[in-house]
């Protein structure tokens, strides 16, 4: 079905509400494979490649160190993200920003964060595996671009997006996984850390954990 159409007919909520919205062709992966980070962004902030640009204030880019050791990669803006268009700013952010803060680490120095989607999926609802492979040549490029020495996956969205595998979060805890090379290491959503305190220690142990791998791995 086609997004104009339904958004003419005031019918795209309803219809993104039940995923009848196809993700048109998304851009070849190859396609950006000379682009740089300025294209790139202008690329990104003007995409209509699904459902999800029809209700976005703004696409969310991505923001950081261009050549950070470390990538944070989270699932996609929620509606503080949308509305100032950086990702985790809102409460999710805040905790993220403590965990990086644990380990040393500070948002805007020697780490990127962006996200699966870089549009808001309407009530913060998971993006669609549709969706999450419309945006995938973008995260991809800025992963190239980058060039991290390890990528932090926050969430089953951003292990699944990365790694190809539905297995549990749980499954992927506590190995090193590689997406096209780069060591991956999973852990919690932040905003599933905020409804489930108790598991934030083990966010921690992970974080140490990825901490470890990228030593060893420099
Ligand atoms: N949750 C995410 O996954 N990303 C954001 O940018 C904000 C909240």
């Amino acid at each position: 079905m086609d997004a104009r159409a339904l958004k003419a007919l005031e019918l795209l909520p309803l219809a993104n509400l039940y995923r009848l919205v196809e993700a048109p062709q998304a851009p070849a992966a190859s396609a950006l494979a000379h682009v740089g980070w300025e294209e790139l962004r202008g690329l990104v902030m003007q995409c209509r490649q699904c459902a999800l640009c029809e209700q976005r204030k703004q696409a969310v880019f991505g923001v950081g160190a261009e050549a950070a050791a470390w990538l944070f990669v989270g699932e996609g803006p929620g509606a503080d993200e949308d509305e100032q268009g950086e990702p985790f700013v809102g409460q999710a952010g805040k905790l993220l920003d403590n965990m990086l803060a644990a380990i040393g680490i500070e948002r805007g120095r020697e780490v990127y964060i962006a996200n699966v989607v870089k549009c808001r999926p309407p009530g913060n609802r998971t993006p669609s595996t549709q969706e999450a492979a419309a945006c995938a040549p973008f995260l991809d490029r800025q992963i190239d671009l980058i060039g991290p020495k390890i990528i932090v996956a926050l969430g089953k969205t951003a292990a699944t997006r990365l790694l190809g595998t539905e297995a549990s979060l749980a499954s992927l805890r506590g190995k090193v996984h590689q997406y096209r090379g780069i060591p991956v290491v999973v852990t919690y959503h932040p905003a599933y850390l905020l409804r489930t305190l108790p598991e934030k220690a083990k966010a921690w142990e992970d974080l140490l954990f990825a901490r470890r791998t990228l030593r060893g791995a420099s």
